[in-house]
């Protein structure tokens, strides 16, 4: 079970330690990578076993011993397993299926660093990450090397943020950013803190998730350091807050980090009005906030994840109004191709002309709202009669 290097990981004998399940070590040293390992927690299915051995040399797999441990050992559609477990699905390719379906290759502007809105960077500063997800859209990268990015390369991503003087966010994500030792993190945040226009730093991880052992007091000291700084969560299913994410969640929150989370929407794990209901209230009390939901891309391999983006409409539909506006997130298609990050949104405005805009709220009652000068309304006040059917409060 050798270490990939990135994560400079030391044994137990190595570190003079006992065996401990709770170190972040233990877990990446213990990742399930194949076949008869994977055989010791979950009853495979012969499909699954066929895929786990095609999956070598594709999007490899990688599971935590955290993650392995949420997963139903004998139902197939379990929701952590379908994420988690290689499926034979993923071999198909679809007509609309992209390498690289958010076009991140061609606003590449230098070694890991994609620059496509203007005030804003995403730095990819390695392939790596603590488990792989069946339904990630950098499948074509992730995974394969298990590098961080070179100190040259980092650096000539470095020189670029530093002579772009609009860009004032910087993303860190990957791979997964949080698989950096302490000490490459703490150098990496210290130089893009001493770039007087960077204003904030924002980290995208689903380490808290798939190896919330990796949130240490440690790591905490390092990241508070550089404030303002905030972190973007992935989580896909309530069943994946277990307690360690709840206590990981909350060591980062106390330490003055605004926690969001992206989800991305997949058929059959979380594409239930209801599911997602429950999803957003567990995020709350855990005190993340929901950013954004994610149409699933259009990477290769992952048409049997895709809903039909009408289903995430109605998902938005059924939380807003129902439930605290911080609980709904921004429905998004990352546009194929490299348009960025588009709101979809259900329509509430019914028409709308010079002197009114007619809406609907979430229960579908309409409402005028007359612009300012628009002197009388009485044609639009026809409108208003469908309101008195509203129960009375
Ligand atoms: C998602 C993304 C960002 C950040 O977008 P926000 O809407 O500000 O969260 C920046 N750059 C790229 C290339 C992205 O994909
Ligand atoms: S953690 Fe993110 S980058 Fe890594 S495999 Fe999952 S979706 Fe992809």
């Amino acid at each position: 079970m050798s270490a990939p290097e990135i994560f400079e990981i030391k044994t137990e004998k190595e570190r003079g330690e006992k065996e401990d399940k709770n170190n972040w070590c233990w877990q990446l040293q213990h990742r399930i990578t194949t076949l008869s390992e994977l055989e010791k927690w979950i009853n495979l299915t012969v499909e699954e076993k066929k895929a786990v051995q095609y999956s070598a040399g594709r999007l490899k797999m990688a599971i935590t011993p955290h993650f392995a441990g949420l997963m139903d050992k004998n139902d197939p559609d379990c929701p952590i397993r379908r994420q988690a477990v290689p499926s034979l699905e993923e071999f198909k390719t679809s007509i609309h299926d992209l390498a690289d379906p958010c076009g991140e290759e061609h606003d590449m502007v230098a070694p890991g660093l994609v620059h496509r809105y203007p005030d804003r960077v995403l730095l990819l500063v390695t392939d790596a990450c603590a488990m792989y997800c069946r339904h990630c859209t950098r499948r074509r990268i992730v995974g394969s090397s298990e590098q961080a990015l070179g100190e040259d390369k980092l650096e000539e991503a470095l020189e670029y943020i530093r002579q772009n003087k609009k860009i004032r966010d910087v993303l860190i994500s990957g791979g997964d950013a949080l698989l950096l030792s302490d000490v490459k993190l703490d150098s990496l945040l210290k130089s893009l803190r001493s770039i007087s226009h960077i204003e904030i730093i924002r980290i995208g991880t689903r380490v808290p998730v798939t190896l919330p052992q990796r949130i240490t007091k440690e790591l905490v000291a390092v990241l508070r350091k550089y404030h303002p700084l905030f972190m973007s969560i992935h989580v896909n299913h309530p069943r994946e807050l277990s307690p360690e994410v709840a206590e990981a969640c909350g060591m980062l929150s106390d330490a003055g980090i605004p926690l969001g989370s992206q989800t991305v929407l997949l058929k059959g794990i979380n594409d239930r009005p209801a599911l997602m209901m429950k999803l957003v209230h567990e995020l709350l009390k855990i005190r993340v906030r929901p950013y954004y939901l994610y149409q699933c891309d259009l990477a290769a391999g992952t048409e049997h994840f895709r809903t039909p983006v009408a289903q995430g409409l109605k998902i938005i539909e059924s939380l807003r109004g129902f439930t605290t506006g911080y609980a709904v997130p921004t429905f998004v298609i990352d546009a194929p191709g490299g348009g960025g990050k588009v709101p979809i949104n259900p329509e509430y405005i019914i028409s709308k002309n010079r002197k009114a805009v007619i809406v609907r709220n979430y229960q579908g009652k309409v409402f005028v709202y007359p612009e300012k000068n628009s002197g009388p309304l009485n044609a639009l006040e026809a409108a208003r009669p469908q309101n008195e059917e509203r129960p009375k409060q």
